[in-house]
């Protein structure tokens, strides 16, 4: 049987009746559409009643067995040979007991699958595909943490669009992307799939993200729908420990760890997982305050819920389901609208509807924003319009993909250290005749992709030796690995050390490798591993000029390190182009401009350790002891939020505000001239923080509202310009209402959260 369009589907299966009156469900979906004063423009209230009645006919026609199907998602996995499946889940696709598929890929393959869904299950019902599509399908982009130190937001909206557009050509639908936990703790190794530690720059992402894989037309064969994740705050594990419980006051929960997901939601994001933790005691997966009241009642969401891999069954363990029936019905009730392979939903639901646990609505409801996402990636239209096999072949790898994935890379890189000796700083690379590049990260492939590398292929990536050895082509490069990652053995530090001895300059590249950040990858001591610091410190008394670069997916702690070098790269996973942008920065064609999304520890003692807490009763002095500090290491991390260098330096002038009293309705300008004092064209991040002196609870010492990426030519100067409305005031108080109160607040204005320039004066607030 061939695939008919949807308008032949109405004569043959579905029925469509205009004037049959709406179910009493979808009557319900839609009065709330229409009151929640979404969609109030005429034509998109009336492409969604149709879009309601297509779903309806489609629903009226499904036995409950195919109804939880489309509330069942399997995966596929990859075999060295290619693709398998668990045959199961072929039979399960072919009796309508599967409607959705993960981590399947390719056009070949994905059409075989939809093959047997639109053909040879009963009702034809095109399958969803999704895959974690974190940081680029093919072609990889820098780990999401690394791209959030460009602070460039188109650039990130950019990333993502490019990663629907390839991932899209390669048979998908759907990314689980983008993640936008807040994360102080780098224990915890899924810091490198968020955008670090600020609430307000992670928002600001998170709605880039989403509008980026998105696009304008879910229906655009070019663009996937987004799933923002993991909610909610998932990224604030106790002990930094994956999976684990999170504990806090719902004051902090919804004033630091909420906005970036509901930014992501009100940019449209149509899909959102819930996580794997409990917080305030109940299991995301089984939380009807987070999965409906917060996301559906507060924040207007209409689109689908995923639970996370297998996280229904695993309400069991987190002992608040007797049974693995018990966990469907905690799951469904609390409006967890498809189960991602725990099989609970299609094995169990139909039990507890006769046993009248669940309700045939509950079930219908989920059903409906199942087939009501389908229909607005036009699957119905076409389910093979994502399948076709010539387009893969020009989209994969696209010059204009791959070209992406370099400037990226190259706004990713954090200079944090470039010292003058005798009035020469070693970074930018001045023409050395012989540079020695060496460390166990220096020559490797895969492990520049980073965790959640999708279907990166490392075979493809350029590493830092080959970039260099490109980009200095009049400069004998030459190689010794020093050590391995995580092994002690010294036994080629020697020929590291000789050849130190013989070249100009040293490049050396050492870290984690990807197996060590991502999921299940939390560490307790999160040092530079084995004895590469030891090799790096070696290296440094040849009296040779070293350079550092350090490729993690997570701020890791090397303060001794940090004191004896004088050039140090945070070079993170950078992606297939990684060692290419790497060059550019290293020989300075690219001047670095990327800023700290997450403090760097002194050790981790220190963790959690982020700039914006609270005000407390005895702040730190230095010279006195009883304030709040520790004894042993000084107060702030060894690098700030926000921090990062560049070949050129920025003044900054005088902060001007325009006005000491805002009302309500009324907003502050604020100015800053800021100028290009040094050698090289380059960009600063302009980064503005509010103090609020006085609040009924307490205030966090300063806060990020509002920041700007400038490009400066040398000599240049620019006056930056600000406005802060009543937004950038608000705050959770103690009645969990997002308020302004009357009163002063403070200015600060910089290049990182710790150097600041502050305004004359405050202004108030009335
Ligand atoms: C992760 C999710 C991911 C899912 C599917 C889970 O283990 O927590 O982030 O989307 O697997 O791959």
């Amino acid at each position: 049987m061939d695939w008919i369009n949807w308008d032949l589907a109405i004569n043959r299966k579905y029925y469509i009746n205009m004037n049959k009156p709406f179910t009493t469900v979808s009557g319900i979906i839609l009065a709330a559409f229409i009151f929640s004063g979404c969609g109030t423009k005429k034509n998109d209230r009336s492409a969604d009643v149709l879009l309601n009645r297509k779903v309806d006919s489609v629903l009226s026609l499904m036995t409950l067995e195919e109804k939880l199907g489309q509330l069942t998602m399997y995966t596929s996995s990859w075999d060295v040979t290619g693709p398998v499946m668990n045959p199961k889940y072929r039979e399960d696709i072919r009796k309508g007991k599967c409607g959705n598929i993960f981590n399947a890929h390719t056009v070949e393959y994905n059409r075989e699958l939809q093959k047997i869904a639109v053909e040879e299950a009963r009702l034809g019902i095109p399958l969803l595909f999704g895959y974690d599509v974190v940081h680029g399908h093919r072609t990889i982009f820098p780990i999401p943490l690394a791209e959030a130190c460009s602070w460039n937001l188109e650039l990130m909206q950019r990333s993502a669009e490019l990663s629907a557009k390839e991932a899209a050509a390669s048979g998908l639908n759907w990314t689980f992307a983008p993640v936008v936990d807040i994360s102080r703790d780098p224990r915890w190794g899924r810091v490198a799939e968020g955008f670090g530690e600020d609430t307000y720059l992670s928002g600001c992402i998170a709605e880039a993200r989403v509008k980026g894989f998105q696009g304008s037309d879910l229906a655009d064969s070019n663009t996937l729908a987004a799933c923002v994740k993991h909610f909610a705050a998932y990224g604030a594990p106790v002990a930094g420990k994956d999976y684990n419980s999170v504990d806090m006051s719902e004051i902090s929960f919804r004033q630091d760890y909420l906005p970036p997901y509901q930014k992501g939601v009100k940019a449209g994001a149509a899909t959102v997982m819930a996580s794997f933790n409990d917080l305030f005691g109940v299991p995301a997966t089984a939380s009807k305050y987070l999965m409906t009241d917060i996301l559906r009642g507060e924040w207007g969401f209409t689109g689908l819920v995923v639970s996370d891999y297998d996280g229904i069954n695993q309400l069991q363990n987190h002992g608040v389901a007797e049974d693995a029936q018990h966990a469907g019905e905690l799951a469904l009730t609390a409006g967890v609208d498809m189960d991602m392979q725990s099989g609970i939903y299609s094995g169990y639901m139909s039990r507890s509807l006769e046993e009248g646990k669940i309700n045939i609505a509950a079930i219908d409801v989920a059903v409906r924003r199942v087939l009501r996402l389908k229909f607005r990636l036009g699957l119905f239209d076409d389910p093979y319009r994502y399948l076709d096999k010539a387009r893969e072949d020009n989209i994969v790898y696209s010059d204009e993909i791959m070209e992406h994935a370099l400037i990226s890379a190259r706004e990713s890189v954090v200079l944090l250290k470039n010292e003058n000796k005798n009035g020469r700083k070693i970074l930018p690379l001045s023409n050395p005749a012989i540079i020695a590049v060496i460390g166990p990260l220096a020559d490797n492939q895969l492990d520049m992709l980073g965790s959640w590398h999708a279907a990166g292929d490392h075979a493809r990536v350029i590493t830092l030796l080959e970039g260099l050895k490109r980009k200095f082509t009049n400069s004998e490069i030459r190689y010794a690995k020093g050590c391995d990652l995580y092994s002690d053995d010294r036994s080629g530090f020697k020929e590291a050390l000789d050849l130190a001895k013989k070249s100009d300059v040293v490049i050396l590249a050492i870290g984690e490798d990807q197996e060590h950040s991502g999921e299940a990858a939390s560490r307790s001591i999160i040092d530079i591993p084995g004895i590469q610091e030891d090799l790096a410190m070696a290296l440094i008394e040849t009296g040779k000029p070293v350079v550092v670069l350090i490729m993690a997916e997570r701020p890791l702690t090397f303060p001794e390190l940090n004191e004896k070098a004088r050039a140090v790269i945070y070079a993170w996973h950078l992606g297939t182009r990684s060692g290419e942008a790497l060059a550019d920065i290293l020989s300075g064609t690219c001047n670095p401009s990327g800023k700290l999304v997450m403090s760097i520890p002194r050790n981790i003692g220190q963790v959690p350790v982020y700039y914006n807490t609270k005000s407390t009763g005895r702040p730190f002095d230095q010279f006195y002891k009883y304030t709040t500090k520790y004894i042993d290491v000084p107060n702030g991390p060894l690098y700030p939020f926000g921090y990062g260098l560049s070949y050129t330096s920025f003044d900054y002038g005088n902060i001007e505000l325009s006005d000491t009293i805002m009302g309500k309705n009324d907003t502050i300008k604020v100015s800053i001239s800021l100028r290009n004092t040094g050698n090289f064209d380059g960009a600063e991040i302009v980064q503005l923080y509010i103090q609020d002196m006085v609040a009924s609870l307490t205030r966090p010492v300063k806060e990020l509202k509002a920041f700007k990426k400038i490009l400066l030519a040398k000599g240049d100067e620019v006056t930056v310009k600000f406005t802060i409305t009543i937004e950038a005031l608000k705050f959770i108080n103690g009645n969990l209402d997002y308020i302004a109160e009357p009163g002063d607040f403070k200015v600060l204005i910089g290049p990182d959260s710790q150097r600041l320039k502050e305004a004359g004066f405050t202004f108030r607030y009335n």
